[in-house]
């Protein structure tokens, strides 16, 4: 079996690449305000454009009439290349649905509290196969849908054996494991917080530290206060764990400015945020992740990209994808989302579902396709990046290759 060394594509309408240094790149329209030296660069792409394949890595990219030859050709058709996404923020170990839920929602009903604990009753009681089985399913729409990297918490366990079994779990299909033991106080300690939160700090992050990347927290009204959230920040970065925070999604409160002062990748929601939180953010090299499925998925109003962007701070899409608020694994919905009902024009939202997942997780090598970097990237039936946008809801991914092996749908 032999396989070429090298693939050029070539002919390609327009080639996202998230790096302006590259040849023949156009800038960044539409970000206003402030650049730091640190802050990226932003989107760039080339138009009439070529790439070329060299094992697991990008080689060269430039203009099409400049490309070097190379060991095998494929003919774009004048269509858009981008980055593979990368969605930073999902919830994908789970068992059971919610539709019923999600449609007496639509329908008027009041939400009910305590949808997270149905999850964790029926991930509690499925086996291991079952929680296996569903989060492949996931991970494989996920991929078919162009997303090459992705982050995925546990959370819907709440006892030290199940959370490290979903650690376990999430860690055979991707290195961004997240430990989320404080999602929810779960019903057997009675409302007896700091005791849950002892349990999260010791034998909890005991089990699961070993197999997880990243601690997370839901500081928020009825989940987890400031005071809490430190502690769980604290203890999980004693083992080696990065913070990241679910913050300031249902109100205003206090989980970014923890997130900030605990110097987590990321804030993630940020759906309610003051003056201060923004400049907070922009302050810092926390990442804002907006998640407008869990805005679509509740009916909530969505957040104002425009202050974050304006104030020059990294912002991040993501599909927050869970059986309760946001049943979506698309980031090309976010993005038409984003573009729609955020203020984000489509550079800026294309940007933050590639560049920005891969700052969200700390990732120099994802969301980007200058020479060097994986080559994990998608072809659209498209000719350029604005479509996600501007055909909402259609399939527009036909191709995916993740570090330089077409692993999807075909150019
Ligand atoms: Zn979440």
């Amino acid at each position: 079996m032999t396989q070429a060394k090298s693939t050029l594509i070539t002919r390609i309408g327009e080639l996202v690449t998230n790096a302006p240094e590259g040849g023949g790149s156009a800038g960044y329209p539409g970000r206003g305000g402030c650049h730091r030296d640190s802050r990226p660069a932003g989107f760039a792409a080339i138009p009439d454009a070529a790439l070329v394949i060299d094992g697991v890595t990008v080689a060269w990219t430039g203009l099409a009439s400049q490309a070097p030859a190379a060991d095998a050709v494929i003919d774009a058709g004048g269509r858009a290349v981008l980055p593979g996404f990368v969605d930073s923020h999902a919830h994908l170990v789970f068992a059971g649905e919610r539709g019923a839920e999600f449609a007496a929602r639509m329908a008027g009903m009041p939400y009910q509290a305590g949808g997270i604990l149905t999850t964790v009753a029926a991930t509690r009681a499925a086996t291991d196969a079952t929680l296996r089985a569903g989060l492949r399913r996931l991970a494989d729409e996920m991929l078919r849908q162009g997303t090459t990297t992705f982050e995925c918490k546990s959370g819907y366990g709440l006892t030290v054996a199940d959370e490290a079994r979903l650690v376990t779990l999430a860690a055979e299909l991707t290195p961004e494991v997240t430990y989320l033991g404080a999602h929810v106080v779960p019903p057997e300690f009675g409302g007896d917080a700091d005791g849950y939160v002892a349990l999260v700090c010791g034998a909890m992050l005991d089990a699961c530290a070993p197999h997880a990347r990243w601690v997370d927290v839901f500081c928020e009204r009825g989940a987890f206060g400031a005071g809490e959230a430190r502690a769980v920040l604290a203890a999980g970065r004693s083992r080696g764990l990065r913070p990241r925070v679910h913050a300031n999604q249902l109100g205003r409160g206090p989980g970014v400015q923890v997130a900030v002062e605990a110097g987590a990748a990321s804030a993630d929601h940020c759906t309610f945020l003051t003056a201060a939180d923004v400049d907070a953010l922009a302050s810092s090299g926390t990442v804002a992740t907006l998640l407008p499925g869990a805005e679509f998925g509740t009916r909530q109003r969505y957040p104002d990209a425009r202050p974050l962007l304006n104030a020059g701070v990294t912002v991040a899409l993501a599909t927050d994808c869970n059986p309760g608020s946001s049943f979506t694994s698309s980031m090309a919905f976010c993005v038409a989302l984003a573009v729609r009902e955020m203020r984000m024009t489509t550079e800026e939202a294309v940007w933050a579902a590639t560049a920005g997942g891969a700052r969200a997780l700390l990732r120099t090598d994802v969301g980007h396709l200058a020479p060097g970097a994986r080559a994990d990237l998608i072809m659209l039936d498209a000719p350029s990046h604005a479509y996600l946008a501007y055909r909402p809801g259609v399939p527009l991914v036909r191709a995916i290759w993740r570090s330089g092996r077409l692993v999807a749908g075909a150019p």
